[in-house]
């Protein structure tokens, strides 16, 4: 039992938690039902946060990426999890001894559970804020059913965007215009696409055309591409600042964190979840593992 005039920063967390997407909040809920002392540091924002329709979410028919969030936030807290808003700093030690530094303090605790997810770089095209979740999407397992049978563009920077034109029109709509952004497509591509009668168009958008509704995208040398949705993508980068200087195995890229099945890094003591970690990244991804982070910990909390 921590005495009440403890000050806070001498107490011994059981476990803190970075973010407050599915990931964190999960692992806050498991932990926070074990009565354990847990403390979650949060941001504004987050990849969950900016979802407008999660319909993928078992239990759930939709909800917006902010009330799951809110919801979740203020579950956590009835199970007692203390939440701060402030962005950590740091993470230093290991099992059974991490100093985790946020908002200037330094905080002690047992286990550490990173859940900071990643954030995407927004392409810069005027009016994109407009149909941003709604007819602009940048996650084809998110909301690539929304395209369905609807008239749309790909626009990507790398070849990558000749494999999601592909695989975008055998899974969810036959009318596929691939928008090759300021790139001269190898003619071996520029083949492949013409073979699944996919237009190929090489030019730099610059504006999302409509009102209410999505009509087009205008390039920068005057032209319109009609459609209805856009698929764009315009990259991602880790929230992994914090981390820096640990001794924690990367992927082959050096991008994201290898784990074991529990989500444990290579520095024993540090969970690791989400987009952070080698893998698939979904909500719901992100929320089991949380889940299993939590009752690894605890378990070994229990065994201490
Ligand atoms: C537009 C959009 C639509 C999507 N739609 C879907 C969908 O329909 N279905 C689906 O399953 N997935 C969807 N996703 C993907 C999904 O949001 C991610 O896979 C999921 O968010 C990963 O959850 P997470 O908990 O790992 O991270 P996040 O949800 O990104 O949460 C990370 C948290 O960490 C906080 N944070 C970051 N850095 C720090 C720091 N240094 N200190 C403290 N806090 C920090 C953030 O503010 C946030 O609270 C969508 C993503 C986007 C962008």
């Amino acid at each position: 039992m921590v005495p009440a005039d403890t000050r806070d920063t001498d107490r011994l967390y059981d476990c803190i938690i970075v973010g407050a997407g599915p990931g964190g909040l999960q692992a806050g809920i498991h932990l926070g039902r074990y009565n354990f002392n847990i403390l979650l540091f949060h941001t504004p924002g987050g990849r969950t946060h900016h979802a407008r329709h999660i319909e993928n979410y078992l239990g759930i028919n939709a909800i917006s990426g902010g009330q799951l969030i809110e919801t979740g936030l203020e579950q956590v807290q009835r199970f007692g999890v203390r939440v701060e808003k402030a962005k950590v700093e740091r993470v230093a030690g290991q099992e059974g001894a991490f100093d985790v530094t946020a908002g200037g303090k330094t905080y002690k605790a047992r286990y550490v559970i990173a859940s900071s997810g990643a954030r995407e770089t927004i392409a810069p095209y005027k009016n994109l804020a407009r149909f941003f979740g709604t007819s602009y999407f940048t996650c084809l397992i998110c909301d690539g059913y929304r395209t369905t049978g609807k008239k749309l563009v790909v626009i990507d920077r790398s070849v990558n965007g000749v494999r999601t034109s592909m695989g975008m029109k055998q899974l969810f709509t036959k009318d596929v215009t691939f928008i090759a952004q300021g790139i001269k497509l190898n003619p071996h591509y520029a083949q492949l696409l013409a073979d699944e009668g996919i237009p190929l168009i090489e030019g730099k958008p610059e504006e999302l055309v409509g009102e209410k509704t999505l009509e087009g995208v205008r390039l920068s040398d005057g032209r319109i591409i009609p459609c209805e949705v856009i698929l764009g993508w315009g990259g991602i980068s880790m929230n992994d600042e914090y981390l820096e200087g640990l001794p924690l195995e990367r992927d082959a890229d050096g991008f994201k964190v290898v784990t074991s099945g529990v989500c444990e890094s290579s520095l024993p003591g540090l969970f690791v979840l989400g987009a952070l970690r080698q893998g698939h990244s979904q909500a719901i991804i992100s929320a089991g593992q949380g889940a299993e982070a939590a009752i690894e910990i605890s378990t070994r909390i229990v065994e201490i």
